[in-house]
């Protein structure tokens, strides 16, 4: 199974799944980790079944629904419970979220080990979930926010990205320059959310813009926009880092 990884939570057991390693066929080929695409619940279910079994994780899902709540789970759970940010401190228990274009954030603590996984779509974004995350773990964990690690990972890119002005000239006016000129313009959530985690207290170079976009490298991600909806799903996911057991990363 192919995992995308950040070298900076290189000591948390994390990743971000890509196409490869599952049994879906076409459009959701191969490792589609979505519930609600028309993809068969029982492939799904291997699916699933593989990453915990290359991971040697459980899993803490949330019905994600383009909001700024955040949850603290300690126990693997389908998705239910409405929000867009899950908090773990609980060793083998991974915060996810699902993503196919949106970004998904996953920050850490290096103190406590306590993790927290993000999706922020342009709803989320906007209405500053990373910042709410990073809020919330730091009360959670006791971290300040300097001390957390963050890592932005595969999403659509500023390359990618069309949308409409009404829409650019939101983010420029919430945000700075974050909008790409063009013949139409161009939205960086890239640099939108690492503003937000900066503007929360997290120091720039403990954050990791991976740069890697979901429309561009079509062998390797799902991406909404691209397959206009006919797609799968790829998870971002990260656990706490055991700091008592010195546990193995997957
Ligand atoms: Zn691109």
């Amino acid at each position: 199974m192919d995992l995308v990884r950040s070298k900076l939570l290189a000591a948390f057991p994390h990743g971000f799944t890509t196409r490869r390693g599952g049994v879906s066929p076409p459009p959701w080929d191969a490792l589609n980790l979505g519930g609600s695409v028309g993809d068969d619940p029982v492939r799904v279910a291997e699916n699933w079944r593989r990453l915990e079994a290359a991971t040697r994780l459980l899993f803490a899902r949330v019905r994600q629904v383009h909001g700024a709540r955040v949850v603290h789970l300690d126990v693997a759970s389908v998705p239910a419970e409405e929000a867009d940010a899950v908090v773990s401190t609980e060793a083998g228990i991974a915060a996810c979220v699902s993503v196919a274009d949106c970004v998904p954030v996953l920050i850490a603590d290096p103190g406590s080990g306590a993790v927290c996984a993000v999706h922020a779509g342009w709803r989320g974004t906007i209405a500053g979930v990373a910042a709410e995350a990073v809020r919330a773990l730091a009360r959670i964990s006791g971290a300040p926010p300097g001390r957390l690690l963050a890592a932005i990972g595969p999403s659509i890119g500023p390359c990618c990205y069309e949308v409409s002005p009404d829409l650019a000239d939101r983010f420029r006016a919430a945000l700075g320059p974050v909008v790409r000129e063009g013949p139409a313009p161009r939205l960086d959530l890239w640099a939108s959310n690492r503003r937000i985690l900066e503007a929360a207290g997290v120091a720039p170079e403990r954050i990791d813009s991976m740069d890697r976009c979901t429309a561009c490298e079509r062998d390797t991600f799902f991406s909404h926009r691209r397959d206009a909806g006919r797609t799968g799903r790829q998870m971002a996911f990260i656990a706490p880092h055991d700091l008592t057991a010195g546990r193995a990363l997957p």
